[in-house]
């Protein structure tokens, strides 16, 4: 019998955690043919996630609880959470209940039929979520494949189904900056779509304020692209080329007689503040990649378990 892990990374969910292991409950009952746990990761929170998720572990001995030391954020929670699976098979969703658990006895079927490695999650509509949410990821995954070196599926998080095979090669990965649907994608083998709807949150409000997004999203990107690097070259080749033919009209309206030597004050300032802004932004660009190769050189862990129950 194949065993899954259904791995839930929570970050002060005291709203929705009883509702959302209610739900995965009554799922997981009504699956035959496998044996099913669930693996909370309770990611550093503040409100009672913590003694919740403890008093469901006590009573329930399916469910396994990996408390952090302090916030590390989704992406390692959900990385911890692949590295303590032992299961055949794994489902990543979130505690909000934005994915619906009742959708996992479809995924499990369309993997044993697709005889899939993974099966992704793609959203086909979005509810309760604003406005500019939903512009934001718009944007961020064309624009991913835009700029990445990968082609990654767009409209797709980290909910979906992995295997074994899939999650060996996942923990070789050794970045501490991990963009998980990325990698998964990259890691290849046969990966399918599953279209869903997104509910909205069940309770309490999203963990993903702007900061938030924004690290994601340059994470995202200057994990997987060296193309920033490349744009940045080329940015400076054009201000080369427009510097050239700049200097060529100067030499020549001097000899000509069709510049005023002494009109050039606003010339300068134009010059002078475009390659200033061209040397700041690529020197930006190459600081963003030598501040990643610094914490990488650090080689710190990505989460530290305080404390674990049922593992
Ligand atoms: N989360 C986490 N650590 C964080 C932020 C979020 O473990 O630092 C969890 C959160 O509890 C939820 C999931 O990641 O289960 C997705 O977060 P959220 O629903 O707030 O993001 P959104 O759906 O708004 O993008
Ligand atoms: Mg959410």
């Amino acid at each position: 019998m194949q065993s899954v892990s259904i791995i839930v990374p929570c970050y002060n969910e005291e709203a929705v955690i009883h509702e959302s292991y209610s739900r995965l409950k009554r799922v997981l009952d009504g699956i035959t043919g496998y044996s099913t746990e669930i693996i909370f990761i309770n990611d550093g929170s503040k409100d009672r996630t913590a003694e919740m998720l403890s008093a469901i572990a006590e009573q329930d001995k399916q469910v396994k609880v990996l408390h952090f030391s302090r916030n590390f954020g989704h992406q390692p929670a959900v990385t911890a959470g692949i590295h303590r699976c032992q299961s055949d098979l794994a489902v990543i969703i979130d505690a909000d209940l934005q994915d619906p658990p009742e959708l996992i006895p479809e995924l499990l079927a369309v993997q044993q039929r697709e005889q899939a490695n993974v099966v992704y999650c793609v959203r086909e509509k979005r509810k309760g979520e604003s406005f500019f949410k939903k512009l934001t990821a718009r944007v961020f995954y064309r624009s991913m494949n835009y700029l990445s070196e990968v082609k990654f599926p767009v409209d797709t998080g980290d909910f979906r189904l992995i295997d074994r095979a899939v999650m060996n090669e996942f923990c070789k990965f050794k970045e501490k900056g991990k963009y998980i649907r990325g990698i998964i994608s990259w890691v290849g083998f046969k990966q399918v779509p599953f279209y869903y709807k997104r509910d909205a949150r069940f309770a309490g409000e999203t963990k993903y304020p702007l900061r938030k997004m924004l690290n994601f999203a340059s994470t995202a990107l200057l994990y997987f692209s060296t193309k920033p690097l490349k744009l940045s070259t080329s940015l400076g080749f054009i201000a080369v080329l427009l510097g050239i033919v700049y200097a060529i009209w100067t030499v020549l309206g001097k000899l000509m007689g069709f510049t005023h030597a002494i009109s050039g004050w606003s010339s300068i300032i134009i010059l002078v503040v475009f390659f200033g802004g061209v040397q700041l932004l690529t020197i930006g660009v190459l600081g963003q990649y030598i501040g990643i190769l610094f914490d990488e050189v650090k080689d710190r862990p990505e989460y530290i378990i305080e404390k674990s129950e049922n593992c």
